[in-house]
C-alpha cells in the first residue's frame, strides 16, 4: 500500500485525497516511511519535519471530512522544499555551515503558497552551498547520491530536491534556477524541471545567490505535476519589487492540452550552438530521436542560430560572482547563524565566521566577483559581461520569431561520478552550458526526461531534454512538453538500496 501510493503521480494522489479514498495523513505517512527507508543512502533530506507534515494532512483531511472544498487541486498532497526557501518551523541552511541551526523568523511566500493550498510540506532538502555548484557536493552537510546509481551525483545545486522525487521519496519539490539548478539535476535523475519565468515566482525569502538570475520553479515526476505546482506558487508577491504583475500562464490548461500529443502549426527550433560537439553521443542521439518525436507529433522542426550564447558561460560566471559577493556580505556573524568568537574587534569576529562558515566554492566566487567589481576591472569585466547578457536576450527575441520554442539537451552529459569535477571548478561550470542562456535573458525554460543514454563506465541513465520559451511563454512550453512526455514510457529508477 504505502509503496502504491509514493509512485503515485501528484495528480492522482490529490484526486484520491479529495475524494476520500484515501487519507492526507496516509499519504503524508508512506512518504515518511519512504524517507526513513531510502534517505540514510540518497540523503535527499537535510530535515525531514515529520510531526508538523502529518498534522498538516491532518487539518486537509478534517476539512474534507467537514465538507469543506480542497484549499487547492494539490490539498494534501506531499512535498519536498529545498533549503534555500524561509520555513518560520524549520531550520533553513541552505547548505552552508554558516547558517547552522539558524531557524527564520518567517516564512518565504513560497512556503506561504504552499501552506496556504494545503500542500504537505515534508521537510528541506539538500542543496549546494547557497546553491553554487552542480552536484551538491559543495553541500556543507554531505553529497546526495543519484538513484539511478549512488556512485554519482544528483546534479545540482538543487540535486536533494531531484534525487527525492527519483527516488519516490516525494512527489513534488520545489527547486531554484539561478543557471541550471532545477534542469540540470532533472535532467540526471530522469525527472521534470521547470525554471519559470524571471518574476514569475515570487524571490521574498528566497535566500539570494544572485538576484537578477535566481528562480524559483517546480519539480516533480510528470509535466502535468509540475504544471499544478506551478500554478500555485506563481503570481504576483507585493514582497517581491522584481515580482511580475500579470496573470500567471495557465499551464494546468496547457499540460492537459499537449496530452492529447497533437503539435500541428507549432514550430520547434533547434539551437545550432546548443547540439553536437562536446556533448556525449548518448546524449546527443536521444535528442536526435527527440526531434523525430516531435516532429511525428506533428510538429515543424526548423534549425536556429543564437550566435552569443557561446559567450554565456564566461558572462554568467562574472555577473553572478559579482552578485554573490554583494549579497552574501549580509553574513556578518552578528545577524544569523554562525558565529566565532575570535579576537577582540568585530572585524576579526567577522572575518573568523566567514573563514569558517564558507566553503571553498562561495569563497572563489566571493573572491571572483569582488575582483571583478573592483574599480578599474568593472568595465572591463561587470560591465562587458552585462553587454553580453543583452546579446543573447536578442538572439532569443530574433529565434522566437522563426520558432514557437527552443529546445536542445539539457545537460552535455549525463550524471557524472562523485567526486570527478569537484576539484575542477571549469568542468563543473561546462555542465551549464546550455541552461545559462534562459537565466540571462530572464525568459522560461524547462527539463523533461527523454530517455536513457548509454555510459562507458556504468549503467545506462536519465537524458534530459530542454524546452525554452519566451517571457511568459510558459504555456506553449508546458504544451509541447506533456505532447512529447505522452510518446513515452516513464523513466523508473531502479530501487534503492541500501
Ligand atoms: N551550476 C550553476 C552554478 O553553479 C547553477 C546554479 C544555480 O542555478 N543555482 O552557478
Amino acid at each position: 500500500m504505502s509503496d502504491d501510493l509514493t509512485r503515485t503521480t501528484a495528480a492522482e494522489l490529490a484526486s484520491r485525497i479529495h475524494t476520500r479514498d484515501v487519507s492526507a495523513v496516509e499519504v503524508a505517512q508512506a512518504h515518511l516511511d519512504r524517507i526513513a527507508a531510502v534517505d540514510a543512502t540518497t540523503h535527499a533530506f537535510l530535515h525531514v519535519a515529520g510531526d508538523a507534515a502529518l498534522a498538516s494532512a491532518a487539518l486537509v483531511d478534517d476539512a474534507l471530512a467537514a465538507g469543506t472544498a480542497p484549499a487547492s487541486p494539490l490539498a494534501g498532497v506531499p512535498l519536498a522544499l529545498k533549503d534555500v526557501f524561509t520555513t518560520s518551523d524549520m531550520p533553513t541552511t541552505a547548505g552552508s555551515r554558516i547558517l547552522q541551526g539558524w531557524r527564520p523568523p518567517y516564512d518565504a511566500t513560497v512556503t506561504s503558497r504552499l501552506r496556504a493550498a494545503g500542500v504537505t510540506i515534508l521537510g528541506k532538502t539538500n542543496m549546494d552551498e547557497f546553491a553554487m555548484g552542480s552536484s551538491t557536493e559543495y553541500s556543507a552537510y554531505g553529497v546526495t547520491r543519484n538513484p539511478w546509481d549512488a556512485s554519482r551525483v544528483p546534479g545540482g545545486s538543487g540535486g536533494g530536491s531531484a534525487a527525492a522525487l527519483a527516488a519516490f521519496e516525494a512527489p513534488l519539490a520545489i527547486g531554484t534556477d539561478t543557471g541550471g539548478s532545477i534542469r540540470q539535476p532533472a535532467a540526471f535523475t530522469g525527472t521534470v524541471g521547470v525554471k519559470p519565468t524571471y518574476g514569475g515566482v515570487s524571490r521574498y525569502g528566497l535566500i539570494a545567490c544572485a538576484s537578477s538570475l535566481d528562480q524559483g520553479g517546480p519539480c516533480a515526476r510528470t509535466v502535468l505535476d509540475a504544471a499544478l505546482l506551478h500554478e500555485v506558487i506563481a503570481g504576483h508577491d507585493p514582497l517581491d519589487s522584481t515580482s511580475i504583475d500579470a496573470p500567471v500562464p495557465s499551464v494546468v490548461a496547457a499540460a492537459r492540452q499537449g496530452a492529447d500529443g497533437d503539435l500541428s502549426g507549432l514550430r520547434v527550433g533547434v539551437v545550432r550552438e546548443l547540439t553536437g560537439e562536446g556533448y556525449q553521443p548518448g546524449v546527443q542521439a536521444s535528442f536526435d530521436a527527440a526531434l523525430r518525436q516531435l516532429e511525428k507529433l506533428g510538429a515543424e522542426v526548423v534549425e536556429v542560430s543564437c550566435p552569443h550564447f557561446e559567450y554565456g558561460l564566461a558572462a554568467y560566471y562574472l555577473i553572478l560572482p559579482s552578485e554573490v559577493s554583494s549579497n552574501l556580505a549580509r553574513f556578518d556573524a552578528m545577524r544569523y547563524g554562525l558565529r566565532v568568537e575570535d579576537g577582540a574587534s568585530a572585524e576579526a569576529v567577522m572575518a573568523a565566521t566567514r573563514e569558517a562558515g564558507f566553503g571553498p566554492e562561495v569563497k572563489r566566487r566571493i573572491i571572483l566577483g569582488t575582483y571583478a567589481l573592483s574599480s578599474g576591472y568593472y568595465d572591463a569585466y561587470y560591465g562587458q559581461a552585462q553587454k553580453v547578457r543583452t546579446l543573447i536576450s536578442r538572439d532569443f527575441t530574433a529565434a522566437f520569431r522563426q520558432a514557437d520554442v527552443l529546445v536542445s539537451p539539457t545537460t552535455p552529459t549525463t550524471a557524472f561520478p562523485i567526486g570527478d569535477k569537484v576539484d575542477d571548478p571549469l568542468a563543473m561550470y561546462l555542465n551549464d552550458l546550455a541552461t545559462i542562456p534562459t537565466n540571462l535573458a530572464g525568459t522560461a525554460a524547462m527539463s523533461v526526461p527523454s530517455g536513457l543514454a548509454a555510459t562507458t563506465d556504468g549503467p545506462s541513465l536519465p537524458v534530459g531534454l530542454q524546452i525554452m520559451a519566451p517571457a511568459l511563454g510558459e504555456a506553449v512550453m508546458y504544451r509541447v512538453a506533456a505532447a512529447y512526455e505522452s510518446t513515452r514510457e516513464a523513466l523508473v529508477a531502479p530501487e534503492v538500496s541500501a
